[in-house]
């Protein structure tokens, strides 16, 4: 299994030299399992660059795109970039959208609301491929060569966490969760798809500080991030969805931080995610 970060950060793109090293992009991992159809969690903007980098190789393969994307929730954050996914023009792929049901009203209608005119210049429907939507509560499926689970996690809206197995590795991602008041507690859910995972994928988005004053925003601190992953035995953590806020320095800051907080020896590698960052999740097997 490997990784390709496209987009890390949470909330709101951002741009400019204060955040060369982390990058600006929204939330958007590749995960590549060997079969031919990857998996890519959200659809924030760092989508744009995935599509970009998956033409050519698709051209070199002279095979339309088949692909699954995991919508945690519906945020503009983790759907702007959707409609710039270039595969979306070609009358040949196939693009199976799985995301969070939304009580009333479906999936389907919310997303083709979202990509509509006023709001972008054509309908969902006029895009060449075949988008399939379905929608996802707490529960488990098989691909070629994976097992994907989903569960509902605490946030501001509907939202699922992901983990995804493939051949004896397992990542676990969830980009927006809002951490209990004593941040300590590990809901169930959490649980069921960050134990023992081999990557974990986390939010990240404050420090104690800010989180005090922000308690109800849905989001985790750092440290929370560092407790889930000890608490379910976590391999490596990755530190995500870095809020608009924090700078290259500030995100340095806060990696150096939680590697030194207590039980953090016990995660083989903590990593804020960065924009271009790559885990061959195969080479931790060796
Ligand atoms: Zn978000
Ligand atoms: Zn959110």
């Amino acid at each position: 299994m490997h990784l390709t970060f496209y987009g890390v950060r949470g909330s709101c793109p951002c741009s400019g030299p204060s955040y060369a090293t982390f990058g600006g992009a929204t939330s958007c991992v590749l995960v590549e399992t060997g079969s031919d159809v990857p998996i890519i969690f959200d659809a924030g903007t760092g989508m744009r660059a995935l599509g970009s980098d998956l033409q050519p190789r698709l051209v070199e393969r002279g095979v339309p795109l088949h692909a699954r994307v995991l919508l945690t929730h519906l945020h503009y954050d983790h759907l702007l970039g959707l409609p710039f996914f270039s595969p979306l023009e070609d009358p040949g792929a196939v693009v199976e959208i799985y995301g969070p049901r939304q009580g009333e009203t479906s999936l389907s209608d919310l997303i083709n609301g979202a990509v509509t005119p006023p709001f972008f210049p054509v309908q969902m429907k006029e895009f060449a491929c075949d988008v399939r939507l379905v929608e996802m509560a707490d529960e488990d499926f098989s691909t070629e060569d994976a097992t994907v689970s989903s569960r509902w996690v605490e946030h501001t809206d509907p939202t699922l966490g992901y983990r995804v197995e493939s051949a004896g590795l397992s990542v676990a991602y969830l980009p927006d969760h809002q951490a209990p008041l004593d941040r300590v507690t590990v809901s169930d859910g959490v649980r069921d798809l960050c134990q023992g995972v081999d990557v974990l994928i986390h939010d990240a988005q404050y420090d104690d500080e800010e989180f005090s004053r922000r308690s109800d925003w849905g989001h985790s601190t750092v440290a929370y991030a560092v407790r889930v992953a000890i608490e379910v035995g976590a391999r490596q953590l990755v530190l995500f969805h870095h809020d608009p806020a924090h700078d290259d320095e500030r995100i340095l800051a806060l990696e150096a931080a939680a590697r030194h907080l207590p039980g953090a020896e016990a995660i083989e590698r903590i990593v804020a995610a960065r924009e271009g960052m790559t885990i061959d999740m195969e080479a931790m097997t060796r």
